[in-house]
């Protein structure tokens, strides 16, 4: 972020502004630890912040400090939208276009707030007054943590601050094995760690979190696993059906498409998970190195992320999806090889 960028923002936070922080849609652990680690932070400077998420989250992201008071848009939506209307200064947190914010977005467009966007996510859309993205950076929890130290706030983070932000940038690098985590990211840690985060009951607490029926889902999911050698692709699905008979809760899907990623050889994996009510198929992909799951779901899945993370939808039902995505394979076969 350009200095006489930082310089306007600490100048707006020297007063008392109404802020209202937001998370993308079904926000996830650096989206979650992001908003919860500014909120935390901005509290230290006499500023009295909301988080307002889209919509709900999985369990495994509810023990973070601070949690209780995020409100959600979907289900508190006369609030939200007066808390919004109202707001001087809204920061839209690990998201790049305002649509990521599902039915928040026209209140979010309207708003004359000053928007402050802090992102890691490819080819950000230009709504914000200022902007702090970079697509290097290993998760928005780590953006936020250098924001602060922008604003020269580093002595303020606090335990509850550096637990929040240790979530996210954890999760987001696959607890620090993905190739966006840097030697930067391991220094932001170990500050992190220092301020109070605890490492190994972090871990616990979003890892070792699994409920009986998430386990029996994962099990159908590996048994529905396919791979694709010719194109060192593997895929997964799930039905309406089979979600179903294991009392699928919100999340319970999360890294899934991981075990298909883990396959020797395999750099390029999908999974397709059938959503009935909204009539759609949910796509998560994952690739390995320059190979970019950000292009393939803009171009054929009406999605985005990044080069190693991306995720879409589908219209077409599942079989069709799945036959669609083998359809597309050839095109890319000379980017899919091994070295
Ligand atoms: P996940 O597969 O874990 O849901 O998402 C992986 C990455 O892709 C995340 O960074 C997420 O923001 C992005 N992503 C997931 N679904 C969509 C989508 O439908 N549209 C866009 N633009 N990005 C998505
Ligand atoms: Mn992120």
């Amino acid at each position: 972020m350009k200095t006489d960028a930082i310089l306007k923002i600490k100048q707006y936070l020297n007063t008392p502004q109404k802020i209202v922080i937001v998370p993308h849609k079904n926000p996830d652990g650096d989206a979650i630890g992001a908003s919860l680690g500014l909120f935390h932070f901005l509290k230290t400077q006499e500023q009295n912040p909301v988080i307002i998420a889209p919509n709900d989250y999985p369990e495994f992201l509810k023990w973070m400090p601070g949690d209780s008071e995020i409100l959600k848009y979907d289900t508190q939506t006369g609030i939200c939208t007066q808390l919004i209307n109202a707001a001087t200064l809204i920061f839209t947190l690990d998201f790049n276009a305002l649509d990521r914010a599902g039915d928040m977005a026209p209140l979010l467009d309207a708003s004359k707030a000053i928007k402050i966007m802090i992102d890691h996510h490819q080819q950000p859309d230009t709504y914000a007054t200022f902007m702090y993205s970079d697509v290097s950076m290993s998760s928005t929890c780590e953006m936020v943590f250098n924001f602060i130290d922008m604003l020269a706030g580093k002595q303020h983070i606090t335990a509850d601050i550096a637990t929040c932000l240790y979530t996210g940038i954890m999760t987001d690098t696959g607890s620090f094995r993905f190739a966006s985590t840097t030697s930067q990211t391991h220094r932001v840690i170990a500050f992190l760690m220092d301020q109070g985060a605890q490492n190994s009951a972090i871990h616990n607490a979003v890892m070792d979190a699994n409920s009986y029926n998430r386990m029996q889902l994962l099990g159908q999911a590996l048994t529905n696993l396919k791979l694709l050698p010719e194109f060192n692709t593997a895929y997964i699905t799930l039905t309406q059906e089979e979600l179903n008979k294991h009392h699928f809760q919100k999340g319970d899907t999360e890294g899934f498409v991981n075990y298909a990623l883990s396959l020797k050889n395999v750099i390029f994996a999908a999974i397709f998970i059938e959503d009935k009510p909204n009539n759609i198929i949910k796509i998560s992909l994952r690739s390995k190195g320059d190979f970019s799951v950000n292009a393939l779901a803009r171009t054929h899945f009406n999605g985005g992320g990044h080069t190693n993370a991306a995720g879409g939808k589908s219209e077409l039902n599942l079989s069709e999806t799945v036959e669609k995505f083998i359809s597309i394979l050839p095109a890319y076969k000379d980017a899919l090889q091994n070295d």
